[in-house]
Protein backbone atom coordinates (compact mmCIF):
# COMPACT_ATOMS: atom_id res chain seq x y z
CA UNK A 1 0.00 0.00 0.00
CA UNK A 2 2.41 2.30 -1.09
CA UNK A 3 3.91 3.84 -4.17
CA UNK A 4 5.59 2.98 -6.56
CA UNK A 5 4.12 6.56 -8.60
CA UNK A 6 5.94 5.54 -12.01
CA UNK A 7 5.97 8.01 -15.41
CA UNK A 8 2.60 6.36 -16.73
CA UNK A 9 0.95 8.21 -13.27
CA UNK A 10 2.10 11.35 -13.85
CA UNK A 11 1.12 14.33 -16.63
CA UNK A 12 2.71 14.92 -19.80
CA UNK A 13 4.37 18.02 -20.07
CA UNK A 14 2.43 18.84 -22.41
CA UNK A 15 -1.29 18.30 -20.57
CA UNK A 16 -2.73 21.00 -18.68
CA UNK A 17 -3.28 19.93 -15.51
CA UNK A 18 -4.35 21.13 -11.71
CA UNK A 19 -6.64 23.60 -12.65
CA UNK A 20 -8.84 24.67 -9.75
CA UNK A 21 -12.19 24.35 -10.96
CA UNK A 22 -15.39 25.64 -9.00
CA UNK A 23 -17.82 22.96 -7.97
CA UNK A 24 -17.46 20.62 -10.63
CA UNK A 25 -17.96 16.76 -11.48
CA UNK A 26 -14.91 15.74 -12.92
CA UNK A 27 -14.23 11.92 -12.91
CA UNK A 28 -11.06 9.96 -13.96
CA UNK A 29 -10.88 6.54 -14.21
CA UNK A 30 -7.99 4.77 -11.80
CA UNK A 31 -4.97 3.11 -13.29
CA UNK A 32 -4.47 -0.52 -12.01
CA UNK A 33 -1.40 -1.27 -10.58
CA UNK A 34 0.44 -4.31 -8.52
CA UNK A 35 1.70 -2.93 -4.93
CA UNK A 36 3.63 -5.85 -3.45
CA UNK A 37 1.53 -9.00 -4.61
CA UNK A 38 -1.70 -6.69 -4.25
CA UNK A 39 -3.63 -5.21 -7.16
CA UNK A 40 -4.52 -2.23 -6.43
CA UNK A 41 -6.34 1.16 -8.59
CA UNK A 42 -4.55 4.34 -8.19
CA UNK A 43 -7.14 6.55 -8.01
CA UNK A 44 -4.06 9.63 -7.95
CA UNK A 45 -1.77 10.92 -8.94
CA UNK A 46 -3.44 10.60 -12.81
CA UNK A 47 -2.53 12.46 -15.42
CA UNK A 48 -4.56 15.51 -15.71
CA UNK A 49 -5.09 15.45 -11.25
CA UNK A 50 -2.11 15.03 -9.45
CA UNK A 51 -3.38 16.57 -6.21
CA UNK A 52 -6.44 17.37 -4.02
CA UNK A 53 -5.20 20.27 -1.37
CA UNK A 54 -1.86 18.36 -0.44
CA UNK A 55 -3.36 14.81 -1.11
CA UNK A 56 -1.46 13.87 -3.88
CA UNK A 57 -1.92 9.54 -3.89
CA UNK A 58 -4.61 7.29 -2.91
CA UNK A 59 -4.55 3.29 -3.23
CA UNK A 60 -7.31 1.22 -3.52
CA UNK A 61 -5.99 -2.41 -2.52
CA UNK A 62 -7.86 -5.62 -2.57
CA UNK A 63 -10.10 -7.25 -1.83
CA UNK A 64 -7.73 -10.23 -1.53
CA UNK A 65 -7.01 -13.29 0.57
CA UNK A 66 -4.32 -13.04 2.52
CA UNK A 67 -2.77 -15.89 4.79
CA UNK A 68 -0.96 -15.30 8.52
CA UNK A 69 2.37 -15.31 6.45
CA UNK A 70 1.67 -13.84 3.52
CA UNK A 71 -0.30 -10.66 2.64
CA UNK A 72 1.20 -7.61 1.51
CA UNK A 73 4.47 -8.00 1.68
CA UNK A 74 5.98 -4.88 0.81
CA UNK A 75 9.55 -5.08 2.38
CA UNK A 76 11.37 -2.06 3.74
CA UNK A 77 11.25 1.05 1.15
CA UNK A 78 11.97 5.00 1.81
CA UNK A 79 9.68 7.96 1.72
CA UNK A 80 10.75 11.88 1.59
CA UNK A 81 8.50 14.57 1.91
CA UNK A 82 5.03 13.20 2.49
CA UNK A 83 2.87 11.40 5.16
CA UNK A 84 0.99 7.69 4.67
CA UNK A 85 -1.81 7.33 5.67
CA UNK A 86 -2.94 3.71 6.06
CA UNK A 87 -7.08 2.91 6.24
CA UNK A 88 -8.23 -1.01 6.05
CA UNK A 89 -11.63 -1.95 5.21
CA UNK A 90 -10.74 -5.55 5.75
CA UNK A 91 -7.96 -7.71 7.45
CA UNK A 92 -5.02 -6.66 9.69
CA UNK A 93 -1.66 -5.43 8.15
CA UNK A 94 1.84 -4.95 10.52
CA UNK A 95 3.65 -1.54 9.86
CA UNK A 96 7.08 -1.86 11.18
CA UNK A 97 9.48 1.15 10.00
CA UNK A 98 12.81 2.87 10.68
CA UNK A 99 11.52 4.93 14.34
CA UNK A 100 11.50 1.43 15.52
CA UNK A 101 7.59 1.13 15.38
CA UNK A 102 5.83 -1.92 15.41
CA UNK A 103 2.46 -1.44 15.29
CA UNK A 104 -0.77 -3.74 13.63
CA UNK A 105 -3.44 -1.60 12.21
CA UNK A 106 -7.06 -2.89 12.25
CA UNK A 107 -10.14 -1.31 10.25
CA UNK A 108 -11.52 1.63 12.30
CA UNK A 109 -7.62 2.60 12.83
CA UNK A 110 -5.87 4.88 11.58
CA UNK A 111 -1.85 5.01 10.90
CA UNK A 112 -0.21 8.03 9.83
CA UNK A 113 4.01 7.78 9.18
CA UNK A 114 5.72 11.48 8.48
CA UNK A 115 8.37 10.88 6.28
CA UNK A 116 9.48 14.50 6.55
CA UNK A 117 13.37 14.39 5.38
CA UNK A 118 13.51 10.78 5.21
CA UNK A 119 11.92 7.40 6.97
CA UNK A 120 11.92 3.85 5.92
CA UNK A 121 9.09 1.51 6.41
CA UNK A 122 7.47 -2.58 5.91
CA UNK A 123 3.97 -3.23 5.56
CA UNK A 124 3.95 -7.31 6.55
CA UNK A 125 1.59 -9.93 6.71
CA UNK A 126 0.55 -9.78 11.07
CA UNK A 127 1.65 -14.09 11.81
CA UNK A 128 -2.06 -14.47 12.98
CA UNK A 129 -4.55 -13.22 10.86
CA UNK A 130 -6.40 -15.29 7.49
CA UNK A 131 -8.81 -13.72 5.47
CA UNK A 132 -9.54 -10.83 3.38
CA UNK A 133 -7.88 -7.46 3.14
CA UNK A 134 -9.01 -4.37 1.89
CA UNK A 135 -8.09 -0.86 2.24
CA UNK A 136 -6.63 2.42 1.00
CA UNK A 137 -2.97 4.15 1.53
CA UNK A 138 -3.13 8.23 0.80
CA UNK A 139 -0.12 10.08 0.46
CA UNK A 140 -0.18 13.87 2.18
CA UNK A 141 3.02 15.90 0.62
CA UNK A 142 4.01 17.79 3.22
CA UNK A 143 4.79 21.46 2.72
CA UNK A 144 8.24 23.29 2.60
CA UNK A 145 7.93 24.35 6.34
CA UNK A 146 7.81 20.68 7.28
CA UNK A 147 9.36 18.76 4.90
CA UNK A 148 12.86 18.74 5.71
CA UNK A 149 11.77 17.93 9.19
CA UNK A 150 11.61 14.50 11.76
CA UNK A 151 9.90 11.38 10.68
CA UNK A 152 7.31 10.52 12.88
CA UNK A 153 4.28 8.24 13.48
CA UNK A 154 1.36 8.13 14.66
CA UNK A 155 -0.97 4.89 15.19
CA UNK A 156 -5.15 6.14 16.55
CA UNK A 157 -7.64 3.84 17.67
CA UNK A 158 -10.53 6.68 18.90
CA UNK A 159 -11.43 8.44 15.82
CA UNK A 160 -14.73 11.26 16.05
CA UNK A 161 -18.11 9.28 14.79
CA UNK A 162 -20.57 11.60 13.64
CA UNK A 163 -24.07 10.39 12.38
CA UNK A 164 -25.36 11.61 9.39
CA UNK A 165 -28.91 11.52 8.22
CA UNK A 166 -28.10 9.01 5.80
CA UNK A 167 -24.66 7.97 6.40
CA UNK A 168 -22.04 7.45 9.21
CA UNK A 169 -18.75 9.33 8.87
CA UNK A 170 -15.52 8.45 10.81
CA UNK A 171 -12.76 11.65 10.38
CA UNK A 172 -9.37 10.21 9.54
CA UNK A 173 -7.43 13.88 9.46
CA UNK A 174 -8.68 17.32 9.88
CA UNK A 175 -11.79 18.81 10.90
CA UNK A 176 -15.01 17.57 9.64
CA UNK A 177 -17.43 19.36 11.70
CA UNK A 178 -16.65 22.42 14.22
CA UNK A 179 -16.86 19.20 16.75
CA UNK A 180 -15.44 16.68 14.71
CA UNK A 181 -11.81 16.78 14.51
CA UNK A 182 -9.02 14.12 13.84
CA UNK A 183 -6.19 13.79 16.77
CA UNK A 184 -3.83 13.25 13.54
CA UNK A 185 -1.25 15.69 12.72
CA UNK A 186 -1.40 17.59 9.49
CA UNK A 187 0.98 20.42 8.09
CA UNK A 188 -1.53 21.67 5.79
CA UNK A 189 -5.28 22.82 6.10
CA UNK A 190 -7.17 19.17 4.89
CA UNK A 191 -9.76 16.95 5.32
CA UNK A 192 -9.93 13.32 4.90
CA UNK A 193 -13.36 11.31 6.05
CA UNK A 194 -14.56 8.13 5.32
CA UNK A 195 -18.05 7.42 4.58
CA UNK A 196 -20.57 4.73 5.27
CA UNK A 197 -24.29 5.06 3.54
CA UNK A 198 -27.09 3.71 4.21
CA UNK A 199 -28.52 4.05 0.30
CA UNK A 200 -30.64 6.76 -0.19
CA UNK A 201 -30.24 10.41 -0.29
CA UNK A 202 -27.71 12.02 2.25
CA UNK A 203 -26.05 15.73 2.56
CA UNK A 204 -22.35 16.42 3.78
CA UNK A 205 -20.94 19.91 4.80
CA UNK A 206 -17.93 21.01 2.89
CA UNK A 207 -15.77 24.29 3.02
CA UNK A 208 -15.95 26.58 0.11
CA UNK A 209 -12.46 27.10 0.60
CA UNK A 210 -11.58 23.54 0.13
CA UNK A 211 -11.53 21.43 -2.90
CA UNK A 212 -12.51 18.02 -3.02
CA UNK A 213 -13.13 14.62 -4.22
CA UNK A 214 -14.45 11.49 -3.67
CA UNK A 215 -13.17 7.81 -3.94
CA UNK A 216 -15.82 5.02 -4.41
CA UNK A 217 -14.91 1.90 -2.25
CA UNK A 218 -18.02 -0.24 -2.50
CA UNK A 219 -21.45 0.88 -3.78
CA UNK A 220 -22.28 3.65 -6.19
CA UNK A 221 -22.94 7.56 -5.48
CA UNK A 222 -24.72 10.04 -7.92
CA UNK A 223 -22.95 13.55 -7.54
CA UNK A 224 -24.71 16.23 -9.31
CA UNK A 225 -26.84 13.86 -12.43
CA UNK A 226 -23.51 11.85 -12.23
CA UNK A 227 -21.95 8.01 -11.32
CA UNK A 228 -19.09 7.64 -9.78
CA UNK A 229 -18.38 4.00 -9.14
CA UNK A 230 -15.32 2.09 -7.74
CA UNK A 231 -12.05 2.57 -9.79
CA UNK A 232 -12.50 6.07 -10.23
CA UNK A 233 -11.61 9.53 -8.85
CA UNK A 234 -14.52 12.19 -8.95
CA UNK A 235 -12.65 15.30 -8.69
CA UNK A 236 -15.62 18.06 -7.26
CA UNK A 237 -13.86 21.28 -7.51
CA UNK A 238 -14.08 23.92 -4.54
CA UNK A 239 -16.87 26.79 -4.15
CA UNK A 240 -19.36 24.19 -2.17
CA UNK A 241 -20.89 24.47 1.11
CA UNK A 242 -22.02 21.38 1.09
CA UNK A 243 -22.86 18.03 -1.12
CA UNK A 244 -25.94 16.33 -2.06
CA UNK A 245 -25.43 12.79 -2.59
CA UNK A 246 -27.48 9.72 -3.68
CA UNK A 247 -26.27 6.67 -2.13
CA UNK A 248 -27.22 3.16 -4.40
CA UNK A 249 -27.41 0.74 -1.59
CA UNK A 250 -25.04 0.40 0.77
CA UNK A 251 -21.85 2.54 -0.11
CA UNK A 252 -18.34 3.26 1.17
CA UNK A 253 -16.50 6.36 0.02
CA UNK A 254 -13.48 8.08 0.97
CA UNK A 255 -13.80 12.20 0.64
CA UNK A 256 -10.86 14.00 0.61
CA UNK A 257 -10.28 17.51 0.11
CA UNK A 258 -7.89 20.32 1.35
CA UNK A 259 -6.82 23.81 0.42
CA UNK A 260 -5.24 23.72 -3.25
CA UNK A 261 -1.64 22.90 -2.34
CA UNK A 262 0.19 25.76 -4.64
CA UNK A 263 3.71 24.22 -4.22
CA UNK A 264 5.62 22.49 -7.46
CA UNK A 265 5.72 19.10 -6.27
CA UNK A 266 8.32 16.55 -8.01
CA UNK A 267 6.89 13.14 -7.46
CA UNK A 268 8.85 9.79 -8.46
CA UNK A 269 8.95 6.27 -6.77
CA UNK A 270 8.42 6.89 -2.70
CA UNK A 271 9.25 10.42 -3.09
CA UNK A 272 7.87 13.58 -3.33
CA UNK A 273 10.30 16.82 -3.75
CA UNK A 274 10.09 19.69 -5.49
CA UNK A 275 13.45 19.14 -8.31
CA UNK A 276 15.01 15.93 -9.67
CA UNK A 277 18.12 16.62 -8.07
CA UNK A 278 16.45 16.24 -4.62
CA UNK A 279 15.51 13.09 -5.86
CA UNK A 280 18.68 11.32 -7.18
CA UNK A 281 19.77 12.60 -3.26
CA UNK A 282 17.26 10.37 -1.90
CA UNK A 283 17.77 7.80 -4.46
CA UNK A 284 21.90 7.55 -3.34
CA UNK A 285 21.06 7.63 0.01
CA UNK A 286 18.71 4.46 -0.07
CA UNK A 287 21.13 2.76 -2.57
CA UNK A 288 23.98 3.56 -0.69
CA UNK A 289 22.08 2.87 2.56
CA UNK A 290 23.63 5.86 4.39
CA UNK A 291 22.12 7.04 7.57
CA UNK A 292 19.34 8.73 6.17
CA UNK A 293 17.13 5.78 6.19
CA UNK A 294 17.83 4.03 8.88
CA UNK A 295 18.35 0.55 9.40
CA UNK A 296 15.64 -1.79 10.92
CA UNK A 297 14.70 -5.23 11.27
CA UNK A 298 12.14 -6.93 9.04
CA UNK A 299 11.61 -10.53 7.29
CA UNK A 300 10.78 -8.90 3.95
CA UNK A 301 13.61 -8.34 1.26
CA UNK A 302 14.50 -4.50 1.78
CA UNK A 303 13.18 -3.20 -2.02
CA UNK A 304 15.84 -1.43 -4.11
CA UNK A 305 14.76 1.39 -6.18
CA UNK A 306 14.72 1.71 -10.02
CA UNK A 307 17.38 4.11 -11.31
CA UNK A 308 15.85 7.36 -12.10
CA UNK A 309 14.46 8.07 -15.82
CA UNK A 310 15.82 10.97 -16.29
CA UNK A 311 19.34 9.81 -15.00
CA UNK A 312 19.62 6.46 -17.55
CA UNK A 313 21.48 7.14 -20.83
CA UNK A 314 19.53 7.82 -24.01
CA UNK A 315 16.88 9.50 -21.62
MN1 LIG B 1 5.37 3.05 1.83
Amino acid sequence: MSGPVAVNDLPSPTTPVDEVETSCVEITEDREAMVGHMKVRRALPRRGRRTVGAWCFADHMGPAEVTEESGLDIGPHPHIGLQTVTWLIDGQVLHRDSLGSEQVIRPGQLNLMTAGHGVAHSEEATGQYRGKLQGIQLWIAQPEGTRHGAAAFEHHVDLPQIATPGADVTVLVGSFTADATSPARHDTALVGVDVVFHGGASNLPLRNDFEYALVVLAGGLTVDQRNVTPGHLAYLGRGRDELGLHAEGATRALLIGGEPFDEPLVMWWNFVARSRDEMAKAYDDWQNETSRFSYFPSPIVRILAPSPYWLRAGS
